[in-house]
Formats: structure tokens, sequence, C-alpha cells
């Protein structure tokens, strides 16, 4: 009988695999762990600062967040927010405004109505009219007919974060000492992982040679429900990856505004915010563009794509399905003409306009080669789109596989968190997780949960 080697393998070193190893390292008692990445370095994917919006979302000002979903990931963030707070590092975060912004009496109804129902769960939360508007960010105002209703939910709790900085850290803080085996494996690409004895232990077969481990974790993006599939598990799930690319622009706001969600529309609305690399540089998007691409400009990940089940006959159909009860088709042809030249920022101008009226056709630039690509689920039985993260298990916990459409980044710790749980018990006897030492370093002080939590 084979003894593996490994307690833990995890595939990917972007921000949710550095988090899970470094939580695993940390806060549990597993001895040997390997990571094993594809590239030379952490969060080169859709972890980048150049391929995601760098928001650490919190459910506040996502007005496609209804409550329950918003103070999910509001407690989600607060974790990640403590870690990244104790880094006292200026290129891992900025701490600004961030707003949804209401024009029309419509926008404004819901944005009135939204804090009424919010705001008591989230204090640094304010409902701002025109006047005080114009002192937070003067740009959106200026220009704007006097006579259009405009109202904003202003969050003093707005970090932008450089995901990939942050798998940095999370990297440089895994401890590698005598006692214990953690070590990340770069240039290494996992080809295979083949389960033994009913799925108790994986074999992992990469480019440097095979891994034999009790626990295996996949956090590669779209590959992980590819992983899943190969292993027998998650076979009624398809995806969608959509591309988003961004704009910039110059210096035109300080904060993070986001627009009112429209209604039915699965993707959220194109906003504008300070890129954290170059405050003094607005950015625009992302866009929304369905591309049959595992990961954005890497073209031979197509051939990856083709093989999985979305392209077959209920694939198609579930997509066309999609486009056709949310109204997309108009909406994503759109999204095309705005990765063209010349006529990409003539279309992509209105929609920004919404956001900074005095905006002009020669301040957008587009970010050729920026943007990665959100892997939406699509569940194949229902033909639905399922937003949000997806977790697949095996039935005994020791084998998970996270595919992180936005906002995975703002979620890694929880994510994290949970693997951890899952795998020590997988583990058994004499393995454990230690949560109490991570609520005490990273949850909310009892006193802020009375506040937060009610
Ligand atoms: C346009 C856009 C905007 C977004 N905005 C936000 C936002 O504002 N806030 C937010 O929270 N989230 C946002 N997201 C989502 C966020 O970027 C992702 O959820 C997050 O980066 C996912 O991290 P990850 O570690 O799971 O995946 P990735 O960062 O993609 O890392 C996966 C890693 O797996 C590796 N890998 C893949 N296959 C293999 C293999 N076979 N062997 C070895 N290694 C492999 C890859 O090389 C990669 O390094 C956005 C995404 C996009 C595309």
């Amino acid at each position: 009988m084979v003894t593996p080697y490994y307690d833990a393998v995890i595939i990917g070193g972007g921000v949710t695999g550095e988090a899970t190893q470094y939580i695993l390292n940390r806060f549990t008692n597993l001895k040997r762990c390997a990571l094993i990445e594809k590239n030379r370095w952490v969060g080169e994917v859709n972890s980048s600062p150049e391929n995601n919006s760098q928001t650490s979302h919190d459910g506040s000002t996502e007005t496609n967040y209804g409550l329950a979903h918003a103070l999910k990931v509001r407690d989600a963030a607060r974790i990640l927010r403590r870690y990244v707070e104790s880094k006292k590092d200026k290129k891992l975060f900025r701490k600004t405004n961030r707003m949804v912004l209401g024009v029309g009496q419509k926008e404004v109804a819901i944005l009135e109505e939204r804090f009424r129902n919010f705001s008591q769960h989230y204090p640094g939360l304010r409902l701002v009219g025109r006047e005080e508007l114009k002192h937070i960010e003067p740009k959106v105002i200026d220009g704007r007919d006097p006579s259009e209703s405009v109202c904003a939910l202003v969050s003093s709790e707005g970090y932008a974060i450089n995901y990939q900085r942050l798998a940095e850290w999370f990297h440089m803080d895994v401890e590698y000492d005598e006692n214990s085996e953690f070590r990340t494996y770069f240039t290494t690409s996992v080809e295979n992982i083949i389960p033994h004895d009913g799925g108790d232990w994986f074999e992992v077969r990469t480019s440097r040679g095979v891994f034999s481990t009790y626990t295996l974790v996949a956090a590669c993006g779209p590959y992980s429900l590819s992983f899943a599939q190969a292993t027998g598990y998650g076979l009624e799930y398809g995806i969608l990856p959509v591309a988003g690319s961004f704009y910039s622009t110059g210096h035109f706001l300080d904060g993070k505004v986001y627009r009112v969600q429209k209604e039915n529309m699965p993707f959220a609305e194109i906003h504008g915010d300070p890129d954290i690399l170059d405050p003094k540089d607005t950015r625009f998007g992302p866009t929304t563009k369905p591309l049959p691409l595992m990961e954005r400009y890497n073209y031979g990940t197509f051939f990856d794509y083709i093989k999985t089940p979305i392209v077959s006959y209920r694939g198609l159909r579930s997509l066309i399905k999609i486009l056709r009860e949310n109204k997309l088709m108009g909406y994503v042809a759109k999204n095309f003409l705005y990765d063209a030249p010349i006529i990409g920022p003539l279309c992509f101008l209105p929609e920004a306009k919404k956001v900074i009226p005095t905006l002009r056709y020669g301040d957008l630039k587009r970010r050729r080669g920026k943007g990665g690509i959100r892997p939406q689920i699509v569940n194949l039985n229902t033909g639905k789109l399922e937003m949000g993260n997806k977790i697949i298990e095996t039935p005994r916990g020791n084998g998970i596989f996270v595919t992180t459409p936005s906002p995975g980044a703002s979620i890694c710790m929880d994510n994290g968190k949970y693997i951890a749980r899952k795998l020590v018990q997988a583990r058994g006897a004499g393995y454990y997780f230690n949560e109490e030492m991570f609520l005490k370093e990273f949850e909310p002080d009892p006193i802020e949960r009375l506040i937060f939590v009610g």
C-alpha cells in the first residue's frame, strides 16, 4: 500500500492558493504542503493588478448584491482587511472612499431604500446629495445637468488592493522551518490528478514529476473545474469565460465610483477608480466580453477550453438561454466593440460619461493586453448562470476545487479558512485548525461584532 508524502497539495499560486497555503502553515498542524504554480511567480493571472478591478468588495455599495449576500462578503472582507492593514505597505493597499452613484429619480430611490436597509450593518456608509458630492468627487458633478436628480451611497471603507502584492505577502509569511515542509514549486504545471483507493489520496502528475497527497486544493481559476471534472465531480457545470478590459483616462477620480446595477443584468456596470499602481490614472471598466479561453491572452488555452462540457449541445443550449433570458445579445455585441481601435473609445465614451460628464474621446486610452477573465459558472442542468465563487468537494472533503470569478480575491482568506477546516477534518484524528487563534487575529473585536453582527 502506498503512503502519500504530502498532507496537502495546492494547485495555483494566485491569491486563493497563496492565502490557503499561508493559513495551513500558520493555523493548522499539517506538516507537508506543496504549492504548485505553472508560472515563474505568484499572482500573474487574474490576481495581477493589471487584470482585475482591485476592489475589496464588502457588499455595501454593490447594488447587484442583496443584503444576505452582502453581509457574507462583508465578513470575508473584514478578515482580509485586518491582514492587509497589518502590513503597512503602500504598494499593497490604498484606503479611499467607495461610492455608488445614482442618477435620475429611479436610481436615487433605489439608493435611498438601500441606505435604509443597509446602513445599520455598515457604520461607514452615508447617503450624500449633489452638494456634498461636489466636495468628495468634483468631476462627478462638473458639467452634469443641474436639473438631474443625483445622490451617492458613500462608504469610507473603500479599499483598493493590489492582489498580486497580497499573494506575495502570503507567500513571504509562510514559514519554512526544519519541523515542517512547506514548499512552492514554480514553473511546474499540473497535468493530471488521479484519485486512489476510492479517493482516499491523490496522485498529482506534473511537468516536474508526481506528487502524492492525502488532500488536494485546486485554486487555479477555471482549471479548478476541469480538474474536478477529471476526477468525476462537478459534471453538471460549465464555464462561461467573461473577459474584462479597462480604459485609462488620466486623473479624474480620487476614489471608486460604481453605478447602480441595471435590472436583470448579471454583470456589474462599468465603474471608475484610481489605479493602485498609479493613483493619478483613473481606470474605467471592466467590460464584459465572452471569450473561448481559460486565460486571457494565452491563446493556447483555447484548446483546453474546447474540451470543457460547455462545448456540447447541452452547453450551447445553456449559453443561448442565458443570453436570451438576460437580454444580453445587444449588451455583449456592444462590449465587443469597446475593444476595437478608434470606434472602441467612441462606443465606450457614453458609458464613462455617466460617471464623468466632461470626459472626452481623447481622454480614453485602451489598456491593450490588460484585463483578465472571470470564469462564470453555468449550471448545465438549469441553463442558468451561478454568480460568485464555486467550491466543489469530494465526498470526504479531502479534494477541494475552487473556481473564482469576482469577488474571488476579496474573499480569498475566507475561502482559505473554509478549506483549512475541511482539510484537517479529512486528515482525521490529531489534526487541527486553530480557529480561535485565527479569529483572534483577523475577525472583528467583540465590541465591533456587537455593532456589525447585531
Ligand atoms: C476584469 C476582472 C475584474 C475583477 N475585479 C475584482 C475585484 O475588484 N475584486 C475582487 O475581489 N475580485 C475581482 N475579480 C476576480 C479576481 O481577480 C479573482 O477572483 C482572483 O484573482 C482569483 O484568484 P485565484 O488565485 O483564484 O486565481 P488566479 O489569480 O487566476 O490564479 C490561478 C493560478 O493558477 C495557476 N494555474 C492554472 N492552471 C495550473 C496548472 N495546471 N498547474 C499549475 N498552476 C496552474 C495560474 O498560473 C494562476 O497563477 C476580477 C476579475 C476580473 C477578470
